[in-house]
């Protein structure tokens, strides 16, 4: 009651300027606005179009996007909507900035100028004298398991018709700026970097997938919201770098029923310079202790590369030759 009553007060406040109606602006991309089960829940649907379901909730920083979660930049609001007849009624609010640079990248078509990819540079994380990432139990390093996915992954992509480079073919360190350096070089169509996890609490498990912070906004990965905000060259990139994160992502929690930790954003130094677009993949946990057992497996890491590979056919696939 509290709640409806503050509703009705704010009905004279007008939107902040900042933020734009949810469903409004989905209904410009083809989804049909919502009837909401309950007020701050909105579950919008389109017939045709891929993808075709956007499941929003009030104070929530993601999204679902084909039941796929997707981080965003600021929480949905919930504010009353005037409607031409009869009493206002709560709707969310979303971010332009959220709209502009997530949302309506990855419901809408890809940018003219975009071409489907042919050469791809996958970057095995870490290396040489960079172990990254170590399972004392199963003495494995991440920069073993990254270079060992790297593998398989370019075996499945040369066998789909991609030219295939790699940042490092065997164990050595290679320094993160050069690895960008490298994507200029082969002029490289998409940069996939490959990493796993590990965290403090040792329940934390699942898959994330980051790609750049766009200018002006925060990175899931500060949550203080102190970091730098301004544009980098990478930013050029910014409708295909989401579009590609959340295919390989949503290919990855699909095909390995993995926790879906989302797509998230981060100011990586290996995708800050990038002169193609590209992503960054955390794999699964190594401090997870069921979860690094699988990642031990030969099996379980050729159903990582396959699933990723078969997320960048998605994104290549959308887009004109
Ligand atoms: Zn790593």
């Amino acid at each position: 009651m509290l709640r409806a009553a503050a509703l009705l007060l704010a009905a004279l406040a007008p939107l902040a300027a900042q933020d734009v109606w949810l469903g409004d602006s989905l209904a410009r991309l083809g989804f049909a606005n919502p009837t909401p089960a309950r007020p701050g829940e909105e579950r919008l649907a389109r017939a045709k179009g891929s993808p075709a379901l956007v499941e929003a909730a009030r104070d929530s920083d993601t999204i679902l996007v084909d039941g796929i979660r997707v981080s965003l930049n600021a929480p949905l609001g919930l504010r009353p909507m005037r409607l031409p007849t009869g009493p206002a009624v709560p709707r969310l609010t979303v971010s332009r900035g959220d709209y502009d640079k997530t949302l309506a990248p990855l419901l809408w078509s890809a940018p003219p100028e975009a071409r489907r990819p042919r050469r791809i540079l996958i970057d095995p994380g870490h290396g040489g004298k960079d172990p990254g990432k170590q399972s004392k139990e199963l003495r494995m390093d991440e920069k073993y398991l990254t270079l060992d996915t790297a593998r398989r992954l370019a075996a499945l992509l040369r066998d789909a018709g991609f030219e295939v480079h790699l940042t490092r073919e065997k164990d050595v360190f290679v320094e993160l700026e050069d690895r960008a350096k490298r994507a200029a070089a082969v002029k490289a169509d998409l940069f996939v970097s490959l990493h796993y996890n590990a965290a403090a609490a040792p329940s934390a498990s699942g898959i994330e997938t980051y790609c750049l912070t766009p200018a002006g906004q925060f990175s899931t990965n500060d949550p203080s919201n102190r970091g730098a905000t301004a544009a980098l060259p990478g930013n050029r990139h910014d409708a295909l770098n989401v579009r590609a994160a959340y295919q390989v992502q949503r290919a990855l929690v699909t095909r390995l029923e993995a926790r879906d930790r989302g797509v998230r954003r981060a100011r990586f130094s290996m995708l800050k310079d990038l002169s193609c677009p590209g992503l960054l993949v955390e794999g699964g946990f190594m401090s997870n202790r069921s979860e690094m057992l699988r990642l031990s497996q030969e099996s379980h890491r050729q159903r990582i590369a396959a699933a990723i590979a078969e997320g960048i056919a998605a994104y290549a696939g959308a887009l004109p030759r």
